[in-house]
């Protein structure tokens, strides 16, 4: 397996979501060099996010354009950006390893642990078979195609109500489907959904099926939570934002998680393996959003300067691995 290049780099980030590219800024503020490995495009979820509307400074914008204006600062202190797949971190006693998907390595001292999550999958027949004809995960990507039409939006976070309110610009009809009685999106969305004339929310309902026929989805078939009683709505897409999963694939063995697969860390973003740091939607919080992840990459970028300084002058407080790692170091 070959390196990429001699050096070792004094920090690598993996992803570019807010969290990422936030660590990339200060990273590159604070001399470090620096590369973060995202095979996708710079921006993460946020993307995914047709109106962005509480990120201090900016009243509106959206997700795309403040994925690229993250981007943008990063790259303008000369952030190395790598589009490659990122397939294991590989902690160590001196530095850390990345191996890449083209079988090459990154060396470094500190790693940020930046990979964010994925939307979750309801599992029920027709989700998997009609993805891309009808079933969707993301109303901004796929919003367009159902203009006029009738669709079901399940879910009842801030994500499920916000996409509600975007589809209802576009769509005829949109039924937001909720398992409980009460919305966990927040009052003010919970608000402009009872002000939006073109969307009804089904309280106590779970989707068990979705139908199509050959143009695509044609209904969804509904549970009523409380009685049972079965229900179909006739609807040509359907919008799944029931939260996410972390996507926790690279976290090496002896990395603290938590019982939902969420990586703990403390104050400073570091896990319990010394200069192995987390941010954003990966690392266990309160709450998920743009500004706690970009404040946790300035946060993990700063604490992951510290340690390599403290590194390369041979200072080795923070140096001793836990006990599961040190046999694999
Ligand atoms: P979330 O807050 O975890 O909400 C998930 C929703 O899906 C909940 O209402 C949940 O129901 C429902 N659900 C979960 N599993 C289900 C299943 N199998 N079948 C049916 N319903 C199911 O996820 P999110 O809305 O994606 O938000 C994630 C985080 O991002 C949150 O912290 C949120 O505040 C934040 N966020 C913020 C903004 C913003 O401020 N602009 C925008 C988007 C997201 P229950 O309520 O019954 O558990």
């Amino acid at each position: 397996m070959g390196e990429k290049g001699n050096d070792i780099y004094d920090l690598i980030i993996v992803g570019g979501g807010p969290g990422g590219l936030s660590a990339g800024i200060y990273a590159m503020r604070a001399a470090l060099k620096t590369v973060l490995v995202e095979m996708g495009s710079p921006g993460g979820q946020m993307m995914l996010s047709d109106e962005v509307e509480n990120y201090p400074g900016f009243e509106h914008i959206s997700g795309a354009e403040l994925s690229m204006k993250f981007s943008q600062h990063a790259q303008s202190y000369g952030l190395q950006m790598l589009a490659q797949e990122a397939v294991a971190v590989e902690p160590g006693m001196e530095f850390h390893t990345l191996r890449l998907a083209g079988g090459e390595s990154l060396r470094a001292y500190s790693i940020i642990l930046a990979m964010g999550g994925s939307p979750r999958k309801l599992n029920i027949p027709g989700e998997s078979e009609y993805h891309g004809r009808g079933v969707s995960y993301c109303a901004v990507c796929d919003g367009f195609f159902f203009k006029g039409r009738t669709v079901v939006v399940v879910g009842g976070g801030d994500t499920a109500a916000e996409e509600a309110l975007y589809l209802a610009k576009l769509a005829r009809k949109v039924y937001l489907v909720h398992r409980r009685d009460a919305l966990r999106a927040s009052m003010i969305l919970q608000q402009r959904l009872k002000d939006d004339c073109n969307i009804e929310i089904v309280w106590n309902a779970v989707a068990t099926e979705i139908l199509a026929d050959k143009n695509g989805v044609c209904a969804v078939r509904l549970k009523d939570t409380q009685n049972g009683a079965p229900r179909e709505l006739a609807a040509e897409g359907i919008f799944i934002f029931i939260g996410f999963n972390p996507n926790n694939q690279l976290v090496p063995a002896g990395i603290k998680m938590n019982a939902d697969g969420y990586v703990v860390a403390d104050e400073k973003c570091e896990t319990n393996t010394p200069g192995i740091f987390v941010v954003g939607d990966l690392k266990e919080k309160y709450a998920r959003q743009i500004v706690i992840a970009a404040a946790e990459g300035s946060t993990a970028a700063l604490a992951a300067a510290h340690y390599v300084e403290n590194k390369k002058a041979g200072r080795a407080e923070t140096c001793e691995l836990p006990p599961e790692l040190l046999k694999e170091a």
